[in-house]
């Protein structure tokens, strides 16, 4: 009787395992690191308004003072954007047609000379957010309509573009009406390419990280990324390919792991903790969510703008720092790392970063199993989660 109850348990075990094998198995192979790793992510930074020059030159010097157990300075990504709107110009032909304010332009000398002392520095680790935060003909098609639009358009200085209605920051839909039309695959590769040269012109390097403005992105983006030298691409985690009739990222037509490829070959990063001081954020969120992602044998990649630091800028530093301290106390051997350091890491296996023995990892793949839709109830009501937790303990 009792040999027929145990039976009777393991085979249902076995079917609930079956069942979620594939993202069960997903979480086995993706690689666990060896040690907590925290990076700060910060999109928008480019052509934009002038403050930005004496909030980069205030971030370089706190990371710098930050370091982690081998002396590397906190590293802050620059999502990097390489124009706006010329306003005049655009205002002379009555939002007709669109002309650029690059970042190439003597007006943003200071904001260029600050990002070149960071990244000189070794704090700040440049990427490709887009060569604008939008998609020019979706901008003038809204214009028709809209006077704030206009008026956003043609102001006679540089304009940020977090002021901009969130469906027209993405960058690769048409979002001028709702729901957003997709571009072709033609203007994608010629606009990639071009971006891709300004970028390199900017800062003497092809970029090598890519992250969509709104994370709104596809197949097509991707493959002229490749072209154009990318090797890692930061996602949240899903793709979004559309802006729906609400306005809001959809269209999901894939989810990611940390290390898995895309269809082009790059190497997806997952960015998931949120940290914006100016929104109410405290320090303690910096810790919890490495502590979280440590567990769970991952990087944390930490979500930031440039908003906080031309808003607040002197409280967002400080809860910033307050964060990072946080983080050093809480997690001593936490390591600062770029992105594409990560993923180099990942992708040669190296066995200083990444973990081979059998209990910590079997730990990490515990750490990782409630994120799973459905499993973690599932789990229970079969009795399962008893010996997974056995595991997860004995590591
Ligand atoms: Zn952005």
């Amino acid at each position: 009787m009792l040999a027929l109850a145990l039976a009777a348990i393991l085979m249902l075990w076995t079917a609930v395992l079956l069942a979620f094998a594939g993202p069960l198995a997903a979480r086995w192979r993706e690689p666990m690191l060896r040690h907590p790793v925290l990076v700060i992510e910060s999109d928008d930074w480019g052509a934009g308004p002038l403050a930005q020059a004496d909030a980069l030159t205030r971030l370089s010097a706190l990371l710098q003072r930050v370091r982690d157990c081998s002396g590397h300075p906190a590293v802050m990504t620059l999502g990097m954007v390489m124009e706006v709107p010329d306003g005049p110009r655009i205002a002379a032909t009555r939002c007709t047609e669109y002309h650029a304010l690059p970042l190439a332009d003597s007006r943003f000398d200071n904001v260029r000379a600050a990002m070149q002392a960071g990244i000189g520095a070794g704090v700040f680790a440049p990427q490709l957010h887009g060569q604008c935060h939008y998609w020019p003909p979706a901008l003038l098609a809204a214009a028709q309509s809209d006077t704030a639009m206009r008026n956003w358009l043609t102001a006679s200085d540089p304009v940020a573009t977090e002021n901009l209605p969130s469906p027209l920051q993405s960058r690769w839909v048409d979002a001028s009406s709702l729901p957003s039309r997709a571009l072709s695959s033609e203007s994608i590769q010629q606009a990639v390419a071009a971006e891709a040269a300004s970028y390199q012109a900017a800062l003497g390097s092809v970029p090598q990280v890519a992250v969509a403005t709104t994370f709104v992105w596809n197949d097509a983006v991707e493959a002229a990324w490749a072209q154009a030298g990318v090797e890692a691409i930061i996602t949240p985690g899903r793709r979004a390919t559309c802006r729906n009739a609400a306005g809001q990222p959809a269209c999901v037509d894939a989810t990611m792991l940390t290390g898995e490829r895309s269809l082009s070959g790059q190497t997806y990063l997952v960015r998931d903790v949120y940290f914006e001081p100016a929104l109410g954020h405290v320090p303690q969120r910096l810790v919890d969510g490495l502590q979280a992602r440590t567990r769970q044998g991952r990087a944390c990649l930490v979500e930031t703008h440039r908003f906080n630091f031309l808003q607040a800028l002197d409280a967002s530093l400080a809860t910033l720092e307050a964060g990072l301290n946080l983080a050093l106390g809480a997690c001593p051997n936490v390591r600062f790392l770029s992105p594409l350091e990560l993923v180099r890491a990942l992708q040669g296996r190296d066995p200083a970063w990444i973990e081979t023995r059998l209990m910590p990892r079997l730990a990490a793949w515990h750490a990782r199993l409630d994120e799973i839709p459905r499993f973690r109830r599932v789990a229970r009501l079969s009795g399962l989660a008893l010996p997974l937790a056995w595991l997860g303990r004995a590591a």
